[in-house]
């Protein structure tokens, strides 16, 4: 395979780290962006490029682009990949913490797409991989602002792949399972400090439960390697296909999501926060 300039944002740590590393092994140029610089000087080390990046202002994601542009003249791959998970029932959640998760989980990749695509339509080729979730399908309780914007960016990629299919540009979706990574701690300690004391507490302290049981215990969730091995597999392909999915309770929730009714649904999802 070729060697592409590619982007990655959330490189400093868990599935974007591990993508970084898994595409530098590979021999492509390898742009990591985030906001913690010093998380990612492992990747520097094995000859990544560490950019500082707050996905949600406007001027990191310009120089971001500018630095790229500059020294290459093209991006071949740009993977959306910076994202976590507000949980707190909707009656704690301020609109404001809302909001920042919709500029961190879509706005923010969106402004970035924008700005990169002119380049990969005057190449005529690109492929844009955006990672959502099996949360961009399905439903967990308190957890309606993540799910609103991964549902939002699965129906988002699929407008952006018409748009883009006439100029050779393909739009590849990601829908991890249970990855175990900083999400889980990134999601719980906020969700108890807006839930654990209203009436929602007991469903929040039995999502915390099972949130440690999935992130933080061997075997409660897959490897970051499984889903950096499905990007690879999608960048690899010459018509990729424009879902992917992998890691742990994938198959089977997407399965159940797909063929029976949500009050069947409703069942699984709450039997497992008990
Ligand atoms: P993680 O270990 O917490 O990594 C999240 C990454 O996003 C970090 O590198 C973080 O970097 C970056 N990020 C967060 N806010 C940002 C901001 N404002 N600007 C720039 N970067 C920001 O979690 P992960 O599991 O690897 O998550 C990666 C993606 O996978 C997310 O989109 C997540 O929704 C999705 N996903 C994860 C799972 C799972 O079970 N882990 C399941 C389905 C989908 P800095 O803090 O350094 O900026």
């Amino acid at each position: 395979m070729t060697q592409k300039i590619i982007l990655i944002t959330g490189a400093s740590s868990g599935i974007g780290k591990e993508t970084a590393k898994t595409l530098i092994n590979e021999g492509h140029i390898v742009y990591a962006a985030a906001r913690r610089l010093q998380n990612m000087k492992d990747l520097k080390e094995i000859g990544g490029l560490p950019l500082q990046m707050d996905i949600t202002e406007e001027q990191d994601i310009i120089k971001t682009v500018n630095t790229i542009i500059d020294n290459h003249k093209k991006i071949d791959i740009l993977i959306n990949n910076a994202g976590y998970a507000i949980y707190g029932a909707v009656e704690d959640t301020t609109i404001s913490d809302a909001r920042r998760q919709f500029e961190v989980n879509l706005f923010g990749l969106a402004k970035l797409t924008q700005l990169i695509l002119p380049h990969m339509r005057n190449q005529k080729s690109g492929k844009i991989i955006n990672i959502s979730s099996i949360g961009g399908k399905m439903y967990t309780p308190l957890g309606a602002w993540y799910h609103a914007t991964k549902h939002a960016l699965e129906g988002w990629s699929d407008c952006l792949r018409l748009e883009l299919k006439q100029f050779g540009i393909d739009v590849i979706i990601i829908e991890p399972g249970a990855i175990q990574t900083e999400f889980g701690d990134v999601m719980t300690a906020p969700m108890i400090k807006r839930s654990g004391n209203t009436a929602y507490k007991d469903l929040a302290e039995a999502i915390k439960k099972s949130t440690i049981d999935t992130y933080n215990k061997t075997g409660g969730g897959s490897p970051s390697s499984v889903i950096a091995k499905l990007i690879l597999k999608s960048i690899k392909a010459r018509r990729p296909k424009t879902r992917y999915s992998a890691g742990k309770y994938a198959k089977p929730l997407l399965f159940i999501r797909k063929y029976f009714g949500d009050r069947f649904f409703d069942k699984v999802i709450m039997s497992q926060v008990k």
